[in-house]
């Protein structure tokens, strides 16, 4: 095994980067190409058909069958043209990552052949057997039947040989069973609640568009050293392993010249990634080696989400050609950063207003103050359901263990912004809020700096931070669905806003002008968000957990427990009055929550247990016997045996592995206690102790991986995982 360890380290080593097929077209030339966007609807669809689609997808009418007949005909055409064979509902089960299943076109035609056929019925509506997707409890195993329905606001696109069809998934009685369903009603949500505010500026404004723009961070790792760990094929992290002598600290990584295997790779997903119409922008190394970030342009929070979903398959399957393994796990290596996923988050108005960037003039900035203010106040109401919607086993490892955001959600605002704040609540309420530097001689007290986006400075340790025209919602795990962070950001504002619309319409009920109505409500809010929510300084300090803790924000790092933020009554209220939640999809969902997490946790657990035993054990006695040979041989010649250091080797493997073994038996004791536990919650938290004692099973491990001869050692080290590429 030894030898083979090094084998595999030096083929990797010596890999070259593979040969990309680039089209030689502009990428602004094929973009989309694998998309049946709005010009191939136009192309290939009658027009009756054409205009009655475009009104579904505005949300104005449902889809009915002669349309969805019409449609499926013309996308049958546009797919074979592509080579087509098969046809999935493509959609996002609460398990993670996406779902689909395959039907090919194929039918008999009735005379003793076949055709290929593709009915609006296809298009519309599947059954899945999907029985074994979790749905907490909804849909007992006996009435698996949940249905996928095609969301014709997602555009359906072709992988391979098959013509994707992006759906929501919802059991027979009506019940989300899936990310999609949630987001969409909560999308729909803010926009209804913001509507009525943006009309008091603007009566044209029609509806308010959500803006997603995530950022992707990633680990690629050789393929053929990732198959020789066992942890990280069957958990996605390394359950063991010393940190390298050379880490993160020279920082030569970041923003660092990409490595050429790499950049082959996202070419590769590139390439993909513009036919599938994604918008794909940026690409860099990331702080930690081996580790690499992509962000697309942002646009409409459905599609952008899909996007990010599917994106994560191509990565996936893009990796494999490139001779890697993508991994999407929040923290994969201990001592170096895990991985994130930052969702810039913005809202703007169908007129094309935004809403979370300075205005134009001094309405504008009225109006920009008014939503920033309330999603301020949103986050605050909501921090623990916020923290909530973002936790996970996986993403546990990075929020709140000293590194990217810590497990409180507060906001970072930038001095700019703090101090139009503080001024806000001491001037008068008809004071106008200027853009500095646009007039010569500006009389207002209040100004924004034309180029606040660039001025913003950056907080890392904040969670949720302000930055310029968005807020980066930072918590999100690089492997969650970025729908369970936004559904759940976006009910909290809808609330809030609804709110503050009904206090503005009162004080404007009374008499006051627009701008004095609206800035009598704020006040109270501004000072109560700068008192709680906001926060500046360092997030992973000791003393802030304590402050926070005094401001009334949620400062639980226990996960399981976390989850519970979903069901208190102000979260209930806040779902099921908007109708993006019932109560019965939120205790579903958290025991799909809770069930995830045990699950994760006993992999990782049983994974751990075996490779101490299986692989770690054997190896260190291994090591322990050639030195007791050594030790016998000094003792033969008569060699002094006091202070020699193969027999203080010897008892320090000793030492090592008996802890090791006591810990193993601990932990495989704890979780038959676990098992044994009914309620789900409480088995979750009996996990999470179990999650915790994983640390210290493995800190022997990594101490004998010191010690024991380099050449025996079984399993790819750190600085072989990380420095290959
Ligand atoms: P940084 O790492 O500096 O935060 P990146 O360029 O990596 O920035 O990613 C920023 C992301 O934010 C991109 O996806 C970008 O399109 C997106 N973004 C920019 N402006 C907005 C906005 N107004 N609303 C939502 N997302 C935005
Ligand atoms: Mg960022």
């Amino acid at each position: 095994m030894s030898k083979l360890r090094f084998d595999v380290v030096q083929e990797a080593f010596k890999k070259k980067a593979v040969e990309v097929n680039v089209p030689s077209a502009k990428p602004s030339e094929y973009f989309g190409e694998l998309v049946f966007g709005k010009e191939k609807m136009r192309r290939y669809l009658d027009a009756a058909t054409y205009k009655a689609l475009l009104e579904c997808m505005a949300g104005d009418r449902p889809l009915d069958a002669v349309t969805a007949d019409g449609v499926a005909k013309g996308m049958k055409t546009w797919a074979l043209e592509h080579g087509v064979t098969h046809i999935t509902h493509w959609f996002q089960p609460l398990t993670e990552g996406t779902a689909e299943k395959h039907d090919s076109f194929l039918e008999y035609d009735g005379r003793g052949g076949m055709i290929e056929e593709f009915t609006g019925r296809a298009l519309v509506q599947q059954e899945p057997d999907a029985s074994s997707f979790p749905s907490g409890g909804i849909r007992a195993t006996f009435e698996a039947r949940g249905y996928t329905a095609w969301d014709p606001t997602s555009p359906v696109f072709i992988q391979d040989d098959t013509l994707c069809i992006p759906t929501v998934f919802i059991s027979y009685t009506g019940e989300a069973l899936d990310y999609k369903t949630p987001l969409k009603r909560s999308l729909r949500a803010v926009s209804d609640a913001a509507l009525p505010i943006c009309q008091l500026f603007d009566p044209a404004v029609r509806h308010v568009i959500s803006y997603l723009g995530w950022e992707q961070e990633y680990f690629l790792v050789d393929e053929d050293l990732y198959a020789a760990r066992p942890d990280l094929m069957l958990t996605g992290r390394t359950l063991m392993g010393h940190v390298s002598s050379k880490n993160q600290q020279l920082d030569d990584h970041y923003f660092g010249a990409i490595p050429a295997r790499v950049a082959a790779f996202m070419r590769d997903v590139e390439v993909c990634g513009y036919k599938l119409g994604i918008p794909l922008k940026t690409r860099h190394n990331e702080v930690a080696p081996g580790q690499f970030e992509m962000a697309p342009i942002y646009g409409e929070a459905n599609l952008s989400n899909d996007q990010n979903q599917l994106v994560m398959n191509v990565m996936q399957t893009t990796a494999r050609r490139h001779g890697f393994v993508l991994l999407l796990h929040e923290k994969p290596f201990d001592g170096i950063n895990g991985s994130g996923k930052h969702c810039n988050w913005s809202l703007g108005t169908d007129t094309g207003v935004p809403l979370l960037a300075p205005g134009r003039d001094a309405q504008g900035n009225l109006q920009f103050i008014t939503f920033f203010v309330n999603v301020l106040k949103a986050v605050q109401t909501h921090n623990a359901v916020l923290k909530a919607s973002v936790a996970s086993a996986t993403n546990a490892h990075r929020l709140g263990a000293n590194e990217a955001p810590p497990a409180i959600v507060s906001a970072f605002l930038g001095r700019t912004m703090t101090d139009v704040l503080h001024k806000l609540i001491t001037l008068p309420s008809d004071t106008p809020i200027d853009i500095a530097g646009k007039r010569g001689a500006s009389v207002g007290l209040v100004e924004i700096p034309e180029i606040i986006v660039d001025n913003t400075d950056r907080n890392r340790t904040s969670p949720f931070a302000f930055t310029g025209n968005r807020f980066e919602f930072r918590a999100v795990g690089s492997s969650a669905n970025c729908a369970g962070a936004l559904t759940t950001l976006s009910a909290a504002v809808a609330e809030q806003l609804q709110a503050f619309h009904a206090d503005v319409q009162q004080a404007i009920g009374e008499g006051r002008p627009l701008s004095v109505a609206i800035m009598d409500t704020l006040k109270p809010i501004i000072s109560d968000i700068l008192d709680t929510v906001c926060f500046e300084g360092n997030g992973y300090t000791p003393e802030w957990a304590a402050e926070a803790a005094r401001r009334g924000l949620d400062t639980e790092t226990n996960v399981p427990e976390m989850f519970r933020a979903f069901t208190t009554p102000s979260s209930v209220r806040l779902f099921t009055r908007l109708g993006i939640y019932t109560e019965r999809e939120l205790t579903s969902r958290n025991e799909v929550k809770w069930e995830t997490y045990v699950k994760k946790v006993q992999i990782e657990a049983r994974v751990i247990g075996r490779m101490a035993i299986n692989h770690i054990i054997p190896v260190a006695l291994t090591y322990q016997t050639r030195l007791l040979q050594n030790v016998r041989l000094m003792q033969e010649v008569g060699e002094e045996m006091e202070g020699n250091p193969a027999l203080s080797l010897t008892r320090e493997i000793s030492t090592l592995v008996r802890e090791l073994r006591s810990r193993v038996n601990a932990m495989v004791e704890a979780r038959k206690a676990a098992n044994r536990i009914d309620d789900l919650y409480q088995r979750a938290c009996a996990y999470h102790a179990i999650a915790e004692s994983l640390a210290a099973i493995r800190r022997p491990i990594d101490r004998l991986e010191q010690i024991v001869d380099n050449d025996l050692w079984p399993l790819p080290k750190y600085r072989e995982l990380l420095f290959i590429n």
